[in-house]
């Protein structure tokens, strides 16, 4: 598996006022091709703040971020943006959809962009609707759809970015299940399971400790902007660790 999200010492501060606040510090994390990792954390511990900076939409971080062996931390603007069309799909917490054009236009989009001819764009963006469980919303537009199938018309638009996916690009997801029923969530995450098998390094902000569990390789637990655990789910998920990092009582069972 060569590795490739690489990121070592982040650290990112805020300034606000006269006041600096650090909102991460030593995080040491890399993700191989074809690696599902999940993001935990409570609200505030930086989870967000560590996927932009992996996402490279926000500077101000110090460290060092490789993706695919290139140190990206301190690249040109131009060339970041180039990284971000080519290798980074960004499945945002509050997404942006067309509101003009209908959901499988939207996936369509990136596909356009790529040159992709227009019959195939469509026969492909159908697939990923489908995929994510829309494909009987096809012709809605963002307007007529609820907040989970936007989410998820969101996802499918991203993994047309990605499409076909391998190894060398990078997807990550913030609370991409948070307005999503359960078996929609389960559809989702399946989805997400499937881009990580085209070779493709994930990296998923979760809040729900099962999915986790079910779906990821590994896991970083985030508290105060630090890492307090990264390893297998079993590891991680220990009713002590668990309650010092989320202030509550867990039993943990396996799954049959
Ligand atoms: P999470 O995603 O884990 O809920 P975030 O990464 O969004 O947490 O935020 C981590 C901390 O950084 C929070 O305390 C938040 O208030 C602070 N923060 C995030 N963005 C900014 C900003 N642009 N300016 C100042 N503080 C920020
Ligand atoms: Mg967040």
């Amino acid at each position: 598996m060569s590795k490739i999200v690489e990121i070592s010492d982040d650290r990112r501060t805020f300034v606000q006022g006269d006041v600096t606040i650090e909102v991460l510090r030593g995080i040491n994390l890399s993700v191989g091709d074809g690696e599902l990792v999940a993001l935990l954390g409570p609200s505030g511990s930086g989870k967000s703040t560590l996927l932009q900076a992996i996402g490279l939409l926000e500077g101000g971080f110090a460290g060092s971020i490789k993706l695919d062996g290139e140190e990206v931390s301190s690249s040109s603007v131009d060339r970041q943006t180039e990284i971000r069309r080519e290798k980074l799909g960004f499945v945002y917490q509050f997404h942006h959809l067309l509101p003009e054009f209908t959901a499988l236009e939207n996936v369509c989009m990136p596909l356009l962009i790529g040159k992709t001819a227009i019959p195939e764009a469509r026969q492909r963006a159908t697939a990923l609707l489908e995929r994510v469980g829309l494909g009987h919303r096809l012709e809605h537009k963002p307007a007529e759809l609820s907040g989970g199938e936007r989410q998820r018309v969101h996802l499918a638009r991203v993994l047309a970015q990605l499409w076909p996916g391998q190894s060398g690009q990078v997807l990550l997801l913030d609370e991409p299940t948070s307005m999503l029923d359960p078996l929609h969530q389960h559809i989702t995450l399946q989805a997400v399971r499937r881009v990580a098998a085209s070779g493709c390094a994930v990296l998923v902000v979760l809040h729900d400790l099962n999915l986790a569990a079910r779906y990821c390789d590994r896991l970083l637990l985030l508290a105060n902007g630090r890492a307090q655990a990264l390893a297998s789910p079993q590891e991680v998920l220990q009713p002590a660790l668990l309650e010092s990092v989320f202030g509550l009582q867990v039993l943990v069972h396996s799954h049959p």
